[in-house]
């Protein structure tokens, strides 16, 4: 599992793969150390708590790299002028192609922290607005229980 935390100084992102023998990060930009709890699950990649602020609340969403999709656009609009459009339509089956092969990030809603390579990812929901907001905004703990509607 590769985790990717938040500086809750500077909001840069610490990547880190769990260890039992770290239980502090540091941020590589504002050298702010944050306490991180990591157990031997997480180094099954399997989540259950945050290591960071020990909720159980996460969503997983498709794992999209959005620089990568405007760069991809660009050269195909300006490949477009040549190819008569074609460019565009063959980046549009590209995207359909990527987007079922791309991977999911588990979320955690209330601190951020971006978890990768999980093994229980079929456990996990995806994201859901209501529990969102009572958990930032009202700081709700659902210890993990989906919201049913
Ligand atoms: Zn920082
Ligand atoms: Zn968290």
């Amino acid at each position: 599992m590769d985790i990717q935390f938040t500086c809750k100084e500077c909001h840069s992102s610490i990547e880190v793969v769990p260890s039992l023998n770290s239980n502090k990060i540091q941020c590589s930009v504002c050298l702010n150390i944050d306490e991180v709890n990591f157990n031997q699950e997480h180094l099954d990649g399997i989540l259950k708590n945050c290591p960071s602020c020990n909720r159980m609340d996460f969503y997983k969403q498709k794992d999209f790299n959005r620089k990568i999709g405007v760069l991809l656009f660009i050269i195909a609009a300006i490949l477009s002028i040549w190819t008569y459009g074609v460019s565009l339509i063959v980046l549009w089956l590209c995207d359909l192609f990527l987007f079922s092969k791309i991977g999911n990030v588990v979320i955690c809603y209330k601190c951020n922290t971006n978890f990768r390579n999980v093994n229980n990812l079929s456990e996990i929901h995806g994201f859901n607005h209501e529990m969102h907001d009572r958990i930032v905004y009202s700081d709700h703990d659902f210890k993990g229980e989906p919201l049913e509607h």
